[in-house]
């Protein structure tokens, strides 16, 4: 997994332009959700039945695909090189362009399942009428770009990380109104509580999972010779990404890509250190600006990254390569 940074107060042009209008559609598909769900809500609470408990059923809100897609098709696609969100398995090609399949909501939309023992759980929370009943799923994020990653079948499908979503505090639903962070902040629901934002929901949930948006996967996961992928330091959250996306099935896929690279990698090295008399500094930053275009776009990057860090310890490649894609992104921008 590679951090992905994405800022659209730094598109330009026709893109800013189609970020405006994705955004106004987005709002729009974020309040017909949260209103499809109060109205079911308040439909449930004026039922007047001889069980308090049992009120008739809440539907899910009903979420328009297509307005994400729209979203995976014009950024994400470019912005992940076609490749998984959470593996960097390469999804993919159609005509000329890099596709992928899917997007994966981070926080479930529709149900909110962990993994305790071996066993599925679905998640409760307690309701205002102070009822505890399944956790509808973060369904006022269905459009949220940071909610949006790309995945994999293996990453995205049963029994990897479908509705999961794991957490080290508690799961949060509505909260109440004089909770609130300030008035520009979630989403107004149902009188006296709101929905909370991402931001605030990250504060309180402590997800275990990695978000590529959100995180730096440097800090909590490593990769070192043979494909192998490891949680840096023993992190919680670096460990429950591995186990809940079971990052390890792709061991042997990234030890092949990882000995293919480091090949050419090294036969670069030879070339620019023995054929043009270049110094061992100068040689590797030959070979990394030569080979940043092509590392970008290949699966497995931190694996790869990894890798070169533990063949070369002292020189710094993936910071170099680091620096390579950061110069090129801020001249993008
Ligand atoms: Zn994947």
């Amino acid at each position: 997994m590679i951090r992905i940074y994405f800022d659209p107060g730094k598109l330009t042009d026709d893109v800013a332009d189609w970020w405006r209008a994705w955004q106004k559609k987005t709002s729009k598909g974020r309040d017909e959700v949260i209103q499809a769900w109060v109205t079911a809500r308040s439909k449930a609470r004026q039922w007047h039945g001889s069980d308090k408990d049992a009120p008739p059923e809440i539907p899910k809100p009903k979420v328009d695909a297509e307005i994400y897609r729209a979203f995976k098709r014009k950024i994400l696609e470019e912005l992940f090189h076609g490749k998984c969100g959470y593996c960097e398995s390469f999804m993919g090609q159609k005509e000329d362009r890099v596709m992928i399949p899917d997007t994966e909501h981070f926080r479930p939309v529709r149900l909110v399942t962990v993994v305790n023992n071996g066993k599925t759980e679905t998640i409760h929370v307690v309701y205002e009428d102070g009822v505890n009943r399944e956790h509808p799923g973060y369904f006022w994020l269905a459009y949220d770009w940071q909610n949006l990653v790309p995945a994999c079948d293996g990453c995205n499908k049963s029994p990897a990380k479908a509705n999961h979503f794991p957490v080290g505090g508690d799961h949060v639903f509505l909260r109440q109104a004089n909770q609130r962070p300030g008035v520009d902040r979630g989403f107004d629901c149902i009188d006296g509580y709101y929905l909370p934002d991402i931001e605030e929901l990250n504060h309180l949930e402590e997800p275990l999972l990695l978000n590529p948006f959100t995180d730096d996967p440097e800090e909590h996961l490593t990769f070192s010779e043979f494909g192998i992928i490891e949680s840096k330091g023993g992190s919680e959250k670096g460990q429950t990404t591995i186990h809940y996306l079971n990052l390890e099935r792709l061991t042997e896929r990234r030890k092949r890509i990882q000995f293919d690279f480091a090949y050419r990698y090294r036969s670069n090295f030879t070339n620019f250190h023995r054929e043009e008399e270049q110094s061992i500094e100068e040689a590797h930053g030959s070979v990394v600006e030569k080979l940043s275009c092509d590392l970008e776009k290949a699966e497995y990057r931190a694996a790869i990254l990894g890798y070169l860090d533990e063949l070369y310890k002292g020189f710094r490649i993936s910071d170099r390569f680091h620096e390579i894609w950061n110069k090129a992104q801020n001249a993008r921008s």
